[in-house]
């Protein structure tokens, strides 16, 4: 609702979440003519895998991760990847790369009959790892970005990364609480894996 001092500010600049933290990634490209963004995609990271809190995932995104600062960081030297937006443990909201623009998160996928699901669908990290829980703060700020999501573009289908790379990827894992996701959205079934 608008205050009495005025209208309440449209939540979007483009295809900008205005209540983000804006840290522009320089992995992105333009989304094919006409695709239809209909799909989002929910991912975990953390890096090193397993420690929360530093910033480690916004380095890699933005092509600044010192490739020698730990020894996992060998087995994903020079990645450049990306993702549209980076949900932190306490419900901190990152984003690096516009909704209109296509990031670099999904890989070779398929899913609802379509392949390259990085054309036409949002991609939103979580921090964490695929085997452990989520905290309460990042569903309320999943679910809260879903909605804003769901106000801009066609959203018919929430999936996480291993249901449109099976086999190939694990994320978010089975810690992730789809059924609380569709609680807090309340969208039917059928929009879920
Ligand atoms: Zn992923």
């Amino acid at each position: 609702m608008s205050s009495s001092t005025g209208q309440a500010q449209e939540p979007w600049d483009g295809g900008w979440l205005r209540q983000a933290i804006r840290l522009p990634s320089p992995n992105f490209g333009p989304r094919p003519a006409q695709a239809l963004i209909d799909l989002i995609v929910v991912h975990s990271i953390s890096l090193p895998p397993g420690q929360y809190g530093g910033e480690g995932v916004q380095a890699l995104f933005t092509n600044r991760l010192d490739w020698d600062a730990h020894p996992y960081f060998e087995q994903i030297r020079g990645l450049e990847v990306s993702s549209h937006f980076y949900i932190r443990r306490d419900g901190a909201l990152w984003q690096f790369v516009s909704c209109d623009d296509r990031a670099w998160h999904a890989g070779r996928s398929h899913y609802r009959g379509r392949d390259n699901c990085n054309d036409d669908s949002i991609g939103i990290e979580l921090e964490g790892l695929e085997g452990d829980t989520f905290e309460p703060a990042q569903y309320q700020a999943l679910a809260d970005l879903c909605q804003a999501l769901c106000a801009r573009y066609p959203i018919a289908h929430l999936a996480g990364h291993e249901h449109i790379a099976p086999g190939r990827k694990l994320d978010p894992g089975p810690g992730f609480d789809w059924r609380l996701l569709q609680t807090l959205l309340g969208l039917p079934s059928q929009c879920f894996p």
